[in-house]
């Protein structure tokens, strides 16, 4: 039987993350990254990576985002025609489980876009030129419980497909790192 977990298109490409400049943060999300993809590489668990909508659709540059940002028709369409390929062979594994499990999906909890537990958001918009009140909008961006924008179309998606119970969805999140570690950890006996 071969497990199969699917995984936010960083946690095998940080080259596709926004430029973090919280040292601390970052640190705490590469080590507990590496723990992971460690235990997931010697547990034989097969990983299938999931697009990153903000590098495919503002490329390397982008500034950092919330996800009210984002929480419009257009990046929602564009997550879903990026997730439709994956989707079909999420199905594909699914009709088949005789040969393969499919552990979830892990996010990146904090993301707007691929937060599974947690998101960010914010009240932010409008040009930086000539802004007063630039800092405090700034500091309206804070996490929340919820779905990133991705994950939640994601949701959608195996919801409208009855799959819902079939792919549990988690995040990778540095305070709460045994739920990553977890999915891994499930009953993978023979998974070689
Ligand atoms: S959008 Fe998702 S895959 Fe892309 S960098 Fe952010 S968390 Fe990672």
């Amino acid at each position: 039987m071969q497990k199969v977990l699917l995984v936010a298109h960083c946690i095998l490409n940080i080259s596709s993350k926004v430029i973090l400049y919280n040292e601390e943060e970052k640190r705490a999300e590469e080590s507990l990254r590496r723990r992971f993809l460690q235990t997931a590489i010697s547990d034989g668990v097969q990983l299938l990576q999931l697009p990153c909508p903000e590098f495919t659709l503002y490329g390397a540059n982008r500034w950092g985002h919330v996800s009210d940002q984002f929480d419009n028709p257009f990046f929602r369409s564009h997550c879903r025609r990026q997730l439709e390929p994956i989707m079909q062979q999420v199905e594909e594994y699914l009709a088949h489980p005789e040969r393969f499990e499919v552990l979830g999906l892990l996010g990146v909890d904090g993301s707007p876009s691929c937060g599974v537990d947690y998101t960010c958001r914010g009240k932010w918009y409008g040009s930086f030129e000539g802004r007063h009140d630039l800092p405090k909008a700034l500091q309206s961006a804070h996490c929340v419980k919820g779905h990133g924008i991705m994950i939640d179309e994601f949701s959608h998606m195996l919801q409208e497909r009855g799959l819902s119970e079939q792919v549990p969805l988690i995040g990778l999140y540095a305070k709460e790192p045994e739920k990553c570690l977890s999915l891994c950890r499930k009953d993978h006996e023979g998974s070689l």
